[in-house]
């Protein structure tokens, strides 16, 4: 039998904040994932609190307050600097559009406020103060057997709020439990349909970064998931890519992802670096090939991105890897070519698109040992010319505008620039050029030959 006591570790503000609600007659219970983490000894991230006290009356029990969403119950009191969030205790009404319960109906009954949470491992009650657990689903023994299960009937959670389904999903990758056959045969993509891009993102950004990813996402293909929410995944169904590969374009785009670290910009670069390789594939006598795929990929990427709302930086991180991962090196490439390389994609994310290489190898190499043995060498090369510190961008170089502007005596314009370009090649190709002294004089020169081939037109 399960212990009806259990000892947690909380943070003082928390049980505080249990403390002054138990003292002016409320319930208090820690709920959801603080629960559920804390059973599993992982960290908490966030306090959540529930009570039979109002929130406008909590407002006035505590010095700090936020109404982040009374309407639905919800307001975040801060103790020590601490937020934590108090819910008042519910019943869910009618669901009216797969989304929100249509009327918030308060409770003082913790089992009816468990009823409506989403998986039995998220539907347990913690009593800091008494160390009583309530747990009517049986959620501990789905953490002891690693499984995830819906509260209740699973086609009606899902029906009543498709978000869940992606909630599955996330705990699924993240935890690494799996869904009992039930809760995964309620799967039906279309419920997702009416649930907003920034909140299936939301979700989806978390099951990214999990450690249980691979099978994660082959069950959201499986069960029409990944269609739904990147269909131009799906488009690599099928598409083999020659002896050299393991996988079709889309299991490859899987296996990518679930090799690369779990950092959100390289998971998303992984999972979508090749997918404009349908539409960008040919035949001819030597076989098929995907001219393009790298600059089409990287634009259907950030169109795929911005359709799912993620933020600007993300989005441009991630389609810059896609742009530049075809780069053709290796162990014995040119200095030279390593270091136009290092320039072009620049040296804040020269680390990111070896890592994206090298998780491309791991996903797709027949003999993977070799490609890795490949790659290796190659990030030696990439260290050494970084480890040199030559320039790898006009900001590097001993001159800059206003030098060349002097020097040559001309005015800001586009001229300028082209001279700092020619300026930063030849330091790719000849580090020790970077000097004031070689730069001045190779200015100079760019500009004379400049003036003779105009007075030639
Ligand atoms: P984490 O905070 O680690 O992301 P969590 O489980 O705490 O995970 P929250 O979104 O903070 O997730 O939700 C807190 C709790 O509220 C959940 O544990 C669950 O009990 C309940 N919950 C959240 N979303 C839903 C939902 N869509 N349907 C039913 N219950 C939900
Ligand atoms: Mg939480």
């Amino acid at each position: 039998m399960l212990p009806a006591r259990v000892s947690l570790t909380v943070p003082g503000p928390v049980q505080e904040l249990c403390a002054t609600l138990h003292r002016a007659g409320y319930q208090a219970y820690i709920v959801g994932g603080a629960v559920r983490d804390a059973i599993l000894g992982r960290d908490v991230q966030d306090w959540d609190v529930t009570t039979d006290c109002l929130p406008d009356e909590v407002a006035t029990l505590f010095s700090k307050v936020i109404a982040t969403g009374a309407k639905y119950g919800t307001v975040t009191v801060i103790i020590q600097g601490l937020a934590i969030e108090v819910t008042t205790m519910r019943q869910d009404g009618t669901y009216r559009d797969h989304r929100r319960p249509e009327e918030v109906i308060f409770s003082r009954d913790i089992r009816q406020d468990l009823a409506r949470r989403d998986f039995t491992i998220n539907a347990i009650a913690y009593s800091p103060l008494t160390r009583e657990v309530i747990d009517p689903y049986k959620g501990i023994r789905d953490l002891r057997r690693k499984r995830l299960r819906t509260v209740g009937d699973p086609h009606r959670r899902f029906a009543e709020d498709g978000l869940r389904i992606m909630r599955l999903f996330r705990f699924a990758s993240t935890l690494g439990f799996a869904p009992t056959r039930a809760t995964l045969k309620a799967v039906q993509a279309p419920l997702l349909q009416p649930i907003s891009r920034e909140r299936i993102a939301a979700e989806l950004a978390k099951l990214l970064l999990g450690s249980n990813l691979r099978s994660t996402l082959r069950s959201m293909y499986r069960y029409g998931v990944l269609e739904e929410i990147i269909p131009e995944l799906l488009e690599g169904e099928g598409i083999g890519q020659g002896a050299m590969h393991r996988y079709d374009v889309l299991g490859h785009n899987l296996e990518t992802a679930a090799c690369i670290e779990p950092k959100l910009h390289l998971r998303l670069a992984a999972l979508l670096h090749d997918v404009a390789k349908p539409r960008c594939m040919s035949t001819d006598a030597k076989g098929i090939h995907f001219y393009g795929h790298d600059v089409e990929g990287a634009a259907l990427a950030g169109e795929i991105l911005r359709r799912l709302r993620f933020d600007n930086k993300t989005i441009n991180k991630v389609t810059h890897l896609i742009r530049w991962h075809m780069f053709n090196l290796h162990g014995f490439s040119s200095d030279r070519a390593i270091r136009r390389l290092i320039s072009k994609v620049g040296q804040d994310n020269i680390h990111d698109l070896l890592l994206l290489r090298k998780a491309d190898i791991a996903a797709s190499a027949t003999d993977m040992h070799q490609g890795l043995q490949a790659w290796l060498q190659l990030r030696n090369r990439v260290e050494e010319a970084l480890a040199m510190q030559s320039a790898f961008g006009l900001r590097d170089l001993a001159i800059d505008g206003r030098d060349v502007m002097q020097l040559v005596g001309i005015r800001p314009g586009p001229q300028v620039g082209r001279i700092l370009e020619q300026l930063l090649n030849a330091v790719l190709a000849e580090p020790s050029l970077n000097n004031r002294e070689d730069l001045s004089r190779l200015a100079l020169g760019l500009a004379q030959q400049a003036e003779s081939a105009e007075s030639v037109k």
